[in-house]
């Protein structure tokens, strides 16, 4: 982008060789055996990716959402499944404590998580509640120097591998008595049910978080009890912003395959290249492409110098999101017919590149969440559409 400072196009450097050394050379293997690259968040934590977006003071590199964006972009073009555990590693929870803990709990959890010896995820959805998440049923009661949670949660990107986990449970009759827990692995009454088996992101281990008379000590409650509704939405927004970055790294890598395809295969004595109905997929998904670079690093850009607040922040970040998702599926399945039946197997890597894009038109908002926080703002009142938030 025009306006990355020298430090972003470092950043933007470094990330690229990292993932072309670390990520590359496993994907295709964990993809198929649904595993899970471990050992590349040690190597984030050296380069000091696991803390990006925390301040300086917390340990963190003191960067901002456009940094956090690059990062995706650049690991997303080469395994969008690790990217996602990295997102819900960096974004839902490292950053959330960084935010919003106590200093304690700061010292506590953070120095793990950024060097990668622990690994973060946040759960917040449930089997009757997603895209309604405060219809959370998870609930926790205050029983002397602890609460004891009861529920479960579902759908928990880094639930089956993960060790630290920023809880949201209801502690109040009302929609909007949510209060955030950090819950470790081992503590009593707590375990992490079945692993999900996916047509995506099939690296990036999603599964269930289960309260049993799980007792968290007061001191891993978050701020204070029932105020964690704003927290949990301006971090979605956040989350918005730099997951647009995965469908930005996986529609380029798309285009690029294609690209250098149309080249090379010929049929009827030319290159394909040469045939307008491949030109104009090409240029359409550049084009497109590009529009959804500029508006998702605006809105990181936005994000970083404080320029939008409230719903404003919340329907920069849906739209970017919201068209960077739909365009990177829509290239993936483009570049699938450029390759034809190559594209089709797993000859070349733009079969998983869909099935991996697809999860971003689903995951952190639906396409239908987003268009309705967009059409809110645009319509106020006069919106007769759903109000989920
Ligand atoms: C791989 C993966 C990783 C995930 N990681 C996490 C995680 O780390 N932490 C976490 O908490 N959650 C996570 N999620 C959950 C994710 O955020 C939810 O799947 C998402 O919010 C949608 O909820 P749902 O799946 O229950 O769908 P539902 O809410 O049941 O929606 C089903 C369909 O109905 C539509 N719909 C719902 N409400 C409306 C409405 N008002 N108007 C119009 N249409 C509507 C939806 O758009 C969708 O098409 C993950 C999900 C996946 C698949």
């Amino acid at each position: 982008m025009w306006f990355f400072s020298d430090e972003d196009r470092m950043l933007q450097q470094s990330v690229r060789q990292m993932a072309k050394a670390d990520l590359a050379p496993r994907i295709e293997a964990l993809d198929h055996e649904e595993g899970f690259n471990r050992e590349a968040f040690r190597k984030m934590g050296e380069l000091g990716l696991l803390g990006i977006i925390v301040p300086e003071a917390d340990g963190g590199s003191g960067l901002g959402a456009v940094a956090a964006t690059i990062a995706m972009e650049e690991m997303g073009a080469v395994d969008a499944s690790t990217t996602l555990s990295y997102l819900a590693h960096l974004i839902l929870c490292v950053n959330q404590i960084a935010k919003n803990g106590s200093s304690e709990q700061k010292s506590r959890y953070l120095p793990r998580l950024i060097s990668g010896e622990w690994l973060g995820g946040m759960g917040m959805s449930e089997p009757e509640a997603g895209s309604d998440a405060l219809g959370m049923k998870t609930r926790a009661v205050l029983k002397g120097d602890h609460y004891v949670l009861n529920g479960t949660k579902t759908w928990i990107t880094n639930g089956p591998v993960g060790d630290v986990f920023y809880c949201y449970a209801k502690t109040g009759e009302g929609r909007k008595d949510v209060s955030t827990f950090i819950v470790d692995r081992g503590m009593k009454g707590f375990s992490t049910g079945k692993k999900f088996s996916k047509m995506g992101m099939r690296a990036s281990p999603t599964g269930e978080l289960v309260f049993d008379q799980c007792e968290v000590p007061v001191a891993n409650r978050v701020g204070a009890e029932g105020a964690s509704v704003s927290m949990l939405m301006r971090n979605l927004d956040l989350e918005r912003v730099t997951i647009a970055g995965i469908s930005l790294g996986v529609a380029r890598a798309a285009i690029e395959t294609a690209t250098r395809y149309a080249k090379e295969r010929k049929q009827f004595g030319k290159p394909i290249g040469a045939f307008q109905q491949i030109q104009e997929r090409l240029a359409e998904a550049s084009a497109w492409y590009e529009a959804c670079r500029a508006l998702t690093y605006s809105a990181a850009k936005m994000w970083d110098e404080g320029l939008l607040a409230g719903r404003e922040a919340s329907m920069s970040a849906a739209r970017a999101k919201l068209q960077s998702a739909q365009m990177a599926t829509q290239v993936c399945l483009d570049a699938i017919q450029i390759l034809g039946g190559y594209g089709y197997t797993r000859e070349f890597p733009v079969e998983r590149y869909m099935r991996d894009a697809k999860l971003m038109e689903i995951g952190a908002g639906t396409n239908e969440v987003l268009r309705i926080i967009i059409a809110k703002q645009m319509l106020g009142e006069a919106a007769d559409a759903g109000k989920p938030f």
